[in-house]
């Protein structure tokens, strides 16, 4: 994917722009230069020295814009409130950013000046920030990449005319031109097995102190996805970057639930897995009722890997089609270890399979009782090496189609985790 900064928003801040004290020549200046650059100015805002109205602001462009460009309130001062509002946005942690500090101390006594303390706020910066060193004035200025995909770029320059101008010739030109010529790069890692909070834990300080790559977690029906972007000058260091931190994550203990790299589904993987080691998969299914079955089938090329299933709901059809004993379900009842056991043995013995998958459990929202209550799920996997069950407990707020489709995901990890002979 190439990214190119189409589109952009001028956002100058300062009350004395509201009060008509000072005219904004600020935007007209950006303006320009944008139009040579072939970047279209949808808006010009300005907007007081607030911070919720900046935000509000900010959000409203960045829902519109590719970029950014703002001017003013990077000074000293308590009401100047710029940087902080857009790592906020951008949920970034603000740092002491020495090389920026020793540049604003020397400032000050090249021109005999004092330095407060309000200064070395200036210095602070939001991680990941790009810094361009202000040689007309304190305030550095600087640019942050964030958002989606890293789709959206602030630049953020200082407010007087006799800064801003050097300063965006100087350096924002050039990082504009290099950012035509670099490319983003995404790649997905899917994780199922963990969930999002436990991902979390273990590679919280991965995606946070990740710049380039960024990782970010998404996560959907027990599943969790982190996307890897990277920002290079070609596509192909972009994509080695990202292998390198998909390399990097596969090392910790969430590598054992990753499923796959920029694939599809669950059920692509399961297909892909079978395939790639010969096998065949049958599957017996109460409580997901053929959803197995369907989402095995969703994958083109699934015939060669899935000979059938058989859907068994009463009694008597686990019976009758899959060989499960009376005396089990009389002992156990049909939500059971032993049931899920037999299910899984006697599909695979029905039709020959190398692996039988089964699912039986309680999907609600009725049918739950104190010891098997609503989301109590076995998942049942046979082949020649054994039997092995997973026991669900689902919470019984879930709905009915989640607790099926999480069932049904479950079975498919189980397939891939089958240990044959
Ligand atoms: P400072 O370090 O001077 O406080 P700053 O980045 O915080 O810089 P502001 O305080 O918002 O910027 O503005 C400083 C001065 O710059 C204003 O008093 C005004 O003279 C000029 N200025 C600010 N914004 C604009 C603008 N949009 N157009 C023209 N001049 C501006
Ligand atoms: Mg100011």
């Amino acid at each position: 994917m190439s990214e190119a900064i189409k589109s952009a928003e001028i956002l100058c801040v300062g009350t004395e722009l509201l009060l008509g004290d000072i005219v904004n020549t600020n935007a007209a200046f950006l303006s320009q230069k944008l139009a040579e650059l072939g970047i279209c100015v949808y808006r010009h805002t300005a907007v007081g020295d607030n911070p919720a109205r900046l935000k509000a602001a900010l959000e409203r462009a960045l829902s519109e814009v590719d970029m950014v460009i703002t001017s003013g309130g990077l000074g000293p001062t308590y009401d100047d409130l710029t940087k902080e509002t857009v790592a906020e946005y951008f949920g970034r942690e603000m740092y002491m950013d020495e090389h920026s500090l020793c540049r604003i101390e020397s400032y000050f006594k090249r021109t005999g000046r004092v330095m407060t303390d309000n200064n070395r706020k200036q210095a602070m910066m939001p991680r990941g920030a790009v810094i361009f060193d202000n040689d007309y004035g304190t305030a550095p200025s600087l640019a942050i990449v964030g958002g989606e995909d890293n789709s959206k770029t602030v630049i953020m320059l200082p407010g007087p005319p006799g800064e801003i101008i050097p300063i965006f010739n100087e350096k924002v030109l050039p990082y504009l031109h290099e950012r035509r010529k670099s490319v983003i790069v995404s790649k997905n890692i899917h994780i199922f097995g963990m969930g999002e909070s436990a991902v979390e834990s273990v590679i919280g300080d991965i995606m946070r102190s990740a710049e380039n790559p960024t990782v970010a977690p998404y996560c959907k029906e027990g599943e969790v996805r982190l996307r890897v972007t990277a920002m290079a000058k070609d596509e192909s260091d972009a994509s080695d970057l990202c292998d390198r931190m998909i390399a990097r994550i596969k090392d910790t203990p969430v590598g054992e639930y990753i499923y796959g790299v920029d694939i599809d589904s669950l059920e692509r993987a399961t297909v892909e897995y079978l395939r790639r080691n010969s096998l065949t998969l049958a599957t017996a299914e109460s409580c997901t009722g053929g959803l197995i079955s369907k989402r095995i089938t969703d994958v083109s090329g699934a015939s060669e890997v899935f000979l059938g299933g058989c859907v068994t709901y009463a009694n008597e059809a686990k019976i009758r089609l899959l060989g499960v004993k009376p005396e089990t379900l009389s002992a156990y009842g049909a939500v059971s270890e032993e049931t899920a056991r037999e299910m899984a043995k006697g599909v695979r013995e029905a039709l020959g399979s190398d692996i039988g998958v089964s699912v039986t459990g309680i999907a609600g929202p009725s049918g739950g009782t104190p010891e098997k209550p609503v989301g109590t799920v076995y998942i049942g996997v046979s082949t020649a090496s054994g039997e092995s069950v997973r026991r669900l407990s689902l919470s019984a707020m879930r709905s009915r189609e989640y607790i099926r489709i999480v069932s049904a995901s479950n079975a498919l990890d189980m397939v891939m985790r089958a240990e044959i002979k």
